[in-house]
């Protein structure tokens, strides 16, 4: 259990019913992000480390985007400067249009800013092309939309799988099929793994996409709207999962929705307009979805 990636595998974390109770030392994350940066042999055993040398796991610098629409030129970013330290958990709020999906893209390597620096572990990505923003991406980044966008007709298993295939590891077959049923394990879904996801809830199709988000391994977590199609207790049900990720595996959270109560489940909130960030500041009163799932009374059908 040498390894800095070895608290994945740990019994724990493959444990049934939503597991992970062993308290992982504070901040596993610091370990885990100084996995990075520049190791060009990725996927062995010894990713050695500590090039982090104290910078913040996500730097923007006056980040920019534009998108030309014939002769229009819609401004979604106009300058966004801010860090987040790994292991936040960081919820991004703002009205519809304020830019919130563009500047997670950009963070998610899925598109490129026009102007500004995107620092990402100290390393400067904002030029990097589309395969070296794939290649990172892989590695470092997991990803939980509002539409959960799951493959039809595949089982939640297969789902979860899908990406180790395509991270350029070698993981046999065995080990794919190991490591997916035990993020379905984490996430609730244990006796889940071979429906499809019409055979399955909204709920449980959010946490087939969490489940596979995380099978890479990523430093980050970004959830666009993970909430926006659940009704509440299935919403906090949701949150419960991403707190605990957050706190017990260290997992950097990036959350974005336009509901200020869903966004009191972080630690810090930045708030949007128009491009623009108009707020920065610690959440006062953080929810703790686990204690407010506590107090629900039961849900009539459970699973
Ligand atoms: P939010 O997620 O906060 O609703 P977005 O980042 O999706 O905001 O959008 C910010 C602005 O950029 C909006 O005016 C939107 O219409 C525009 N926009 C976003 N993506 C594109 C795109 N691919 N092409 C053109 N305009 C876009
Ligand atoms: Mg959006």
């Amino acid at each position: 259990m040498a390894s800095p990636r070895a608290w994945r595998w740990s019994p724990d974390w493959r444990s049934p019913a939503l597991g992970l109770r062993r308290g992982q030392a504070a901040r596993p994350a610091r370990t885990r992000s100084s996995r990075s940066s520049s190791a060009p042999s990725s996927g062995g055993s010894e990713e050695v480390v500590s090039a982090s040398s104290g910078a913040p796991l996500v730097r923007v610098l006056d980040l920019r985007k534009s998108y030309v629409l014939g002769d229009v030129t819609v401004h979604a970013l106009r300058g966004v400067t801010l860090a987040i330290e790994s292991g936040a958990f960081v919820s991004v709020v703002g009205a519809s249009g304020s830019g919130k999906s563009t500047f997670m893209n950009i963070l998610g390597l899925l598109d490129r800013p026009t102007a500004g620096g995107y620092y990402l572990e100290g390393e400067d990505v904002s030029g990097f092309d589309k395969d070296r923003r794939a290649v990172l991406r892989n590695r470092k980044i997991g990803f939980v939309f509002q539409n959960f966008n799951l493959l039809p007709r595949t089982t939640a298993l297969e789902n979860v799988e899908l990406p180790l295939l395509y991270n350029g590891r070698s993981t046999s077959a065995a080990q794919r099929h190991q490591k997916a049923q035990a993020l379905l394990n984490t996430v609730g879904l244990t006796a889940r793994a071979h429906h499809t996801p019409s055979q399955l809830s909204g709920g449980q199709q959010q946490r087939v996409a969490i489940a596979r988000s995380l099978v890479a391994e990523p430093e980050i977590l970004l959830a666009d709207e993970p909430t926006g199609n659940l009704d509440s207790r299935t919403s906090i049900e949701i949150m419960e999962i991403l707190q605990r990720l957050n706190r017990e595996k260290g997992i950097t959270v990036v959350l974005i929705t336009h509901e200020h109560d869903i966004a009191e489940y972080g630690t810090r909130t930045i708030v949007f307009r128009d491009g623009r960030v108009i707020h920065d500041e610690p959440v006062a009163r953080r929810r703790d979805a686990a204690a407010e799932l506590a107090a629900l009374p039961p849900p009539e059908n459970e699973a």
